[in-house]
């Protein structure tokens, strides 16, 4: 990211809330989960799937992650009456991977059921590098205990392959395919935008190869080619694999793949923590942070 901005970022960072919510609100859907189930209404009534987030990570208090859980089974439950299908992404940070390890499992082992009684799929997202083997261990617990879950591989990680391989090979697993959104040092992660397209390139095949099940997640134009010529030659069928990008971007891009017939899911964040979430796509897109600025101009 460049100097300048760096510096729009951090400016953002320090504007009052309701002038950061007037931009974020294109990519959150809203505080509650009301808001998050009507958004989810209208993609589905638009020919979208979804996977539904609540906002917040690195959670340190137990009583708030004690919130978080319940707050995924009102989610759960309101999703199973609405009766538009849906899944939902939890973060592990959300639920003591850091702050309460010892009943990570149990927390995350209980809404998997919870969420299979109401035949809600749930995918557990990845976050920084530190992360990334437990979260891979607890994928493989839950899925050898029957459950129906999801994971993430990132495609800046050097390891993303080596885990395809480890993941898929007794069983075929239901990997989403991302480029990564952390910063890790080059001993670990690609930082050539060309490498990690490659690298997320040879994912894809490998599920493919291994009969696992790809939810492609990006809105780079180039991967999306890449990937649909991965998809044509091996002659796959739309059951076979699915597109995920977020609420809020990629207009274009949705609309081509949806035109030619091929799954898309939308990711729709919600809830109270919007704020770290928007400056994060912000800091990710700093383009973002000179509109809101641009905003604010035309406001004053
Ligand atoms: C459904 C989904 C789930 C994800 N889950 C994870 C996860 O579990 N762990 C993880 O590390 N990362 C996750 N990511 C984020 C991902 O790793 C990338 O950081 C992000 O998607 C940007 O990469 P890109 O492939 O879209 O390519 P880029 O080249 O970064 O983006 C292509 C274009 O898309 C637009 N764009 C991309 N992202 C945004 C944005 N956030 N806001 C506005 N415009 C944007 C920009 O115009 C950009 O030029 C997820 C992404 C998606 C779509």
């Amino acid at each position: 990211m460049g100097i300048l901005s760096k510096a729009f970022v951090e400016t953002v960072s320090y504007m009052p809330e309701s002038v950061v919510w007037r931009f974020a609100r294109r990519y959150i859907a809203g505080t509650e989960i009301c808001d998050g189930l009507k958004v989810r209404s209208d993609l589905y009534s638009r020919g979208m799937l979804n996977t539904m987030d609540i906002l917040g990570e690195d959670i340190e208090d137990l009583e708030q992650i004690n919130i978080i859980n319940r707050l995924y089974c009102e989610l759960v439950s309101e999703m199973h009456s609405s009766q538009i299908p849906g899944n939902i992404s939890i973060k592990l940070t959300q639920f003591g991977l850091r702050a309460d390890p010892v009943n990570l499992f149990s927390r995350v082992r209980e809404l998997t059921e919870y969420a299979g009684e109401h035949g809600i799929f749930l995918r557990i997202d990845m976050e920084d590098a530190t992360t990334t083997s437990t979260t891979l261990d607890l994928y493989n617990v839950l899925r050898q205990d029957g459950h129906k879950v999801g994971a993430v591989l990132q495609a800046y990680l050097k390891r993303s392959q080596e885990d395809v391989i480890e993941l898929s090979k007794n069983a075929p697993s239901n990997i989403r395919i991302c480029k990564g959104i952390y910063k890790e040092s080059p001993d670990i992660a690609f930082q050539n935008p060309d490498d990690i397209r490659d690298n997320f390139i040879n994912i894809l095949g490998l599920l493919f190869d291994m009969n696992s099940y790809p939810a492609i997640a990006t809105h780079d134009p180039i991967l999306i080619k890449r990937s649909l010529e991965e998809i044509k030659q091996r002659r796959l069928s739309p059951e076979q694999y699915e597109f995920q990008m977020l609420h809020g971007v990629g207009f274009n891009l949705r609309k081509m793949l949806l035109d030619e017939g091929h799954p898309l899911r939308i990711y729709i964040p919600f809830g109270k923590a919007w704020r770290a979430y928007s400056l994060r796509r912000f800091r990710e897109n700093p383009k973002l942070a000179f509109y809101v600025l641009k905003n604010i101009v035309s406001i004053g």
